[in-house]
């Protein structure tokens, strides 16, 4: 298939922490090699496991205001008390080299990425219930029920955007959740737009006279 011509898109994937996002995004790109993941800056602490630069870029918060005040961000939020934001360059770079990009951020991201790309295919991951997503944020240490709790109202105000998303995922089973998701980007490429870019000259030939 011809890439003549095509720019990769922005795909936002969002979720409440304990949705499984991270690991179904990993899965993805995995399995896809014209999808590349941005890696986001934030100003929150290194958690035990995270790498910097492989996670996130870590960094202090005068760093991300200059880079937010120098517009290097193509979007930024705060969230829950610290700040995220997507590198500019990063986005751009990814959709030059013809790869769709996945944006893994929250809802306020989302928001921006839709109005500054219009094109972009925003979609919302889910768990099957809130008991499930409950026991999942149970499930990853020995915190107290305040400490879970405070995840659920956090993770309740995230799901409560869904409605704006293009794309609901519902994370119920793995394998499953995996194929809706890379049902959604095989159908995202099919559209005419980004058909119409790929195959611009084989289109062209098709109807010329
Ligand atoms: P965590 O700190 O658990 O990794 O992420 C907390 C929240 O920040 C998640 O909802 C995640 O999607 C969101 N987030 C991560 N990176 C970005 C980013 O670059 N921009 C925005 N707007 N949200 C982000």
């Amino acid at each position: 298939m011809s890439a003549e011509g095509y720019k990769g898109r922005v795909i936002t994937i969002s979720a409440p922490s304990g949705a499984g996002k991270t690991s179904l995004v990993r899965a993805m790109v995995e399995s896809d090699p014209g999808l590349a993941v941005s890696i986001s800056h934030t100003t929150r602490m290194q958690r035990p496991g995270e790498q910097n630069g492989i996670n996130y870029h870590f960094v202090d918060t005068d760093t991300f205001i200059r880079m937010r005040d120098n517009q290097e961000l193509v979007e930024w939020a705060k969230v829950f008390d610290n700040f995220y934001g997507t590198s500019r360059q990063q986005v751009d770079a990814i959709q030059q080299s013809g790869k769709d990009v996945i944006l893994e951020i929250d809802w306020q991201g989302a928001r921006q990425m839709r109005q500054c790309q219009p094109d972009t295919c925003s979609i919302f991951i889910l768990p099957p219930s809130r008991a499930a997503l409950r026991d999942r944020l149970t499930g990853r240490g020995q915190d107290g029920a305040e400490v879970i709790d405070k995840r659920m109202s956090e993770a309740t105000s995230e799901m409560s955007h869904y409605p704006e998303a293009d794309y609901i995922v519902m994370n119920d089973n793995f394998d499953t959740a995996l194929a809706d998701l890379q049902a959604i980007v095989r159908a995202m490429r099919l559209e005419k737009a980004s058909q119409g870019a790929r195959l611009a000259s084989t289109l062209r030939a098709l109807v010329a006279d």
